[in-house]
């Protein structure tokens, strides 16, 4: 079986414990405003460019099919509107100034790079973690993956937004070690403005989830002025609370490295001004949510 994947990502430190092999699925059916993997967002091979990179050599206008890219008075032009998303342009850029967003692998071309690190995820009780995207969007690829890495005695987790009907996801589901998952904000109409969908199908979904005895994190990511206020985070804490399994919560620090590929995309980025919290902000937010039933860590 093909999937479509974005990136895989050796030496991961961020995606579960130890050292992880991340692999980022493609397509997301949330559009958290604060993304900063926006080259996930669409199935499409959505083309990155920079400007910036462009030699105006031409190569990519002589094999676009559909005239997005074009010569105008001797010099290049992107029309983004009239790409196809048939990759030609980006396999001719040599100065990567266009590149892929998309890579059609299978299961084997996946496990070749994840069996590279393999004494590394074990001194490490680390592993491979399935992310996204929305892995659960390609959800017999993401069984087939996990199915191999069991084969291989390597954990595998998957992180997931839980906003999707469940039933078909179940039993892939119960098939991870370990299932992380994003509680972004406890007001459905916040939750609707920020992500484009309410968060009922979420909370449903976590609390059923619960159910299959699976290990849990959740994660909640701090961003300025749309999930940062302490109702949201003390009503998130006391939610996650009532879930048997979870390990533990993490506050996840607003991460501004998006900002490129929102201009490489030309999508428009609400959180172009925003910086991260310091440290000092990250462990008065840990220790403001601590002591109401559930362990919290700054991720
Ligand atoms: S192939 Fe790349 S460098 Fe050459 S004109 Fe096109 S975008 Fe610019
Ligand atoms: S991906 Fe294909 S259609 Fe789109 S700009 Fe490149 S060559 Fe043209």
């Amino acid at each position: 079986m093909d999937g479509v994947i974005t990136s895989i990502q050796r030496f991961s430190l961020n995606d579960g414990p130890g050292i992880r092999t991340t692999v980022f699925f493609k397509g997301c059916n949330l559009r958290c405003a604060w993304c900063h993997n926006p080259e996930t967002f669409s199935l499409a091979d959505d083309m990155m460019y920079d400007a910036s990179k462009c030699i105006g050599c031409l190569h990519c206008v002589a094999v676009c099919p559909s005239g997005a890219q074009r010569e105008i008075d001797g010099k290049h032009a992107f029309q983004r509107d009239l790409c196809t998303h048939c990759g030609a342009c980006a396999d001719v850029c040599f100065p990567g100034a266009l590149e892929h967003t998309a890579k059609v692998m299978t299961c084997d071309d996946v496990m070749r790079e994840v069996l590279q690190d393999k004494a590394y995820y074990l001194d490490s009780g680390g592993g491979v973690t399935l992310s996204g995207g929305e892995a659960m969007l390609q959800a017999d690829f993401a069984a087939e993956i996990t199915a191999a890495c069991h084969e291989h005695g390597i954990e595998c987790a998957v992180e997931t937004n839980l906003a999707y009907e469940l039933d078909p996801c179940e039993a892939v589901l119960r098939g991870f070690d370990l299932i992380m998952f994003d509680i972004k904000q406890m007001d459905s109409a916040q939750h609707k403005r920020w992500t484009g969908a309410g968060n009922e199908t979420i909370l449903a979904n976590a609390k059923r989830m619960d159910g299959f005895a699976r290990p849990m994190i959740a994660r909640v990511p701090l961003i300025p002025g749309a999930t940062d206020d302490m109702a949201n985070l003390a009503a998130t804490v006391d939610f996650l609370a009532t879930l048997k399994n979870l390990r533990y919560l993490e506050i996840l620090n607003f991460n501004p490295l998006g900002e490129a590929k929102y201009r490489c995309l030309a999508l428009d980025n609400p959180f172009v001004t925003a910086r991260p919290y310091s440290d000092q902000q990250m462990s008065d937010y840990q220790r403001a949510l601590s002591g109401r039933g559930v362990e919290v860590r700054v991720g």
